[in-house]
């Protein structure tokens, strides 16, 4: 065994997590069943950031970040077309450049390849990871495997999407081709004008996503995790320790896991991180007491939406908004996301509707940040897993486990590095 794969001895202080969306409180759970002592902080409570209210997809074959090849062709359609869905808040534009250019330039296609080649191990095994971390837990519930579909309005759109499709491929993901009616025996209630959808087995789904990530958080508090609810300020690694201030005083940590998702730059900013981050804004809507509920996660390839029957009805969910951390929702998202269910489940009916906006971390060159801080020894992240952040979350919070407590991690984690 090397000298790094052995556990660190335990200190008195606690290893503080900042942040308890999956990503947190994955950590939290982990580093807790590696017998540290953990605190886990958030100004709101488990489960309320972005990881409440996305599509619940465990989507392990989205290994193809959002720009590929030909986006720049693309993007003035997907902005300006009465159903694309790409959406700007035109005086954010210049806070948004430092982000923008480097994320345009990452969609070469060396580089996309780069990003799924460094997606797969992240996500690719991704239900287990949720099936071990939500062990003994009542969060089990809302945890399912599932296949995943995507629907196109024709073959030639379907063949259109090749380059993603050929990564995926070349990474090991394997699916069927449905046409015609074909669509209809597996989903009836999809709407007959899309004439080709691709079937991925071997997927997964949470029905819930925010009682899943309080239902993980509960388990880690009964098993002697300290839940703290109040904002962090600041982190300074210090001779005593790492010291967090707080909006209610200092704690004084053994190490500092940054798992704050799309508010981390503030925080990781002070300890090397140098990768451009952003919030891409997403909406869901959901349906409740729909007529019809379908079985599966669909990704409506069109609008780029996806439908997820949940626990408390039809989550229509997606939308990419660049605006920022602090504008209310718009309302055009919303429109699409109705227009969009219409088209594919057009016998759909539902009872009332509940609306959502959060932020997705978004990182420049579409990989996460994993790993310890570049100039601080004890702070570490844990963030910018953009519209995979779910699926990859509980995979993201063993590996920092292991790194915090002085093991080493069985994948390799250059890719992911902060000052990379
Ligand atoms: C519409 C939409 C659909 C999506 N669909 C999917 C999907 O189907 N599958 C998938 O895998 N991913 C999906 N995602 C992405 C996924 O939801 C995110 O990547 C993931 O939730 C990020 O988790 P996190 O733990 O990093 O961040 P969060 O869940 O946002 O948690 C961060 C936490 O940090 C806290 N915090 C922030 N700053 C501070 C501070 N200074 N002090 C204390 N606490 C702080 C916040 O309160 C929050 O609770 C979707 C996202 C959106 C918006």
């Amino acid at each position: 065994m090397s000298e790094v794969n052995v556990l660190k001895p335990n200190s008195d202080k606690p290893v503080a997590i900042i942040g308890a969306g999956i990503v947190g409180v994955s950590c939290a759970i982990h580093l807790q069943r590696l017998g540290k002592k953990v605190m886990l902080i958030d100004r709101e409570g488990p489960g309320e950031g972005t990881s409440y209210g996305n599509a619940g997809v465990l989507a392990c074959c989205s290994i193809v970040p959002v720009v590929t090849p030909g986006i720049m062709l693309k993007a003035p359609k997907m902005l300006f077309s009465q159903d694309g869905p790409l959406f700007l808040k035109w005086g954010y534009v210049p806070k948004l450049m430092k982000f923008l250019i480097p994320y345009l330039r990452a969609s070469k296609a060396e580089t996309v390849e780069h990003i799924a080649k460094n997606l797969t191990p992240l996500l690719a095994d991704s239900v287990d990871e949720h099936f071990n971390v939500s062990e003994g837990s009542p969060a089990r519930k809302w945890l399912k495997k599932s296949p995943y579909m995507f629907v196109y309005k024709s073959r030639a759109a379907y063949d259109a999407d090749s380059f993603a499709w050929n990564l995926r491929k070349k990474h090991g993901f394997e699916w069927e081709v449905l046409e015609g009616d074909d669509i209809q025996k597996y989903e009836p209630s999809i709407s007959r004008s899309y004439k080709c959808a691709v079937l991925l087995q071997e997927h997964g789904m949470i029905s819930n996503p925010g009682e899943y990530v309080k239902d993980l958080a509960k388990t880690a508090i009964s098993e002697g995790v300290e839940m703290r609810i109040t904002g962090v300020n600041d982190i300074q690694q210090t001779e005593r320790g790492v010291v967090l201030k707080t909006e209610d005083g200092d704690i004084i940590a053994e190490a500092a896991v940054i798992a704050t998702g799309a508010w981390s730059a503030a925080l990781a900013k002070g300890h090397g991180a140098k990768v451009p981050l952003e919030t891409e804004r997403g909406y869901h809507i959901v349906l409740e007491e729909p007529s019809v509920q379908p079985t599966m996660p669909i990704m409506d390839t069109t609008r780029k939406f996806v439908t997820t029957p949940m626990s408390n009805g039809l989550r229509l969910a997606g939308i990419v908004e660049f605006g920022g951390l602090t504008a209310p929702p718009s309302k055009g998202p919303f429109e699409l996301l109705l227009r969009g269910v219409n088209a594919l489940l057009p016998d759909c009916t539902y009872k009332s509707k509940q609306t959502w906006m959060g932020h997705r971390p978004a990182t420049a060159d579409s990989l996460p940040v994993i790993g310890r801080s570049p100039t601080s020894d004890d702070v570490y992240f844990g963030y910018g897993h953009h519209h995979v952040g779910l699926t990859a979350g509980p995979k993201t919070g063993r590996l920092l486990a292991e790194m915090v407590a002085g093991l080493q991690p069985n994948i390799d984690l250059h890719a992911y590095r902060a000052n990379r």
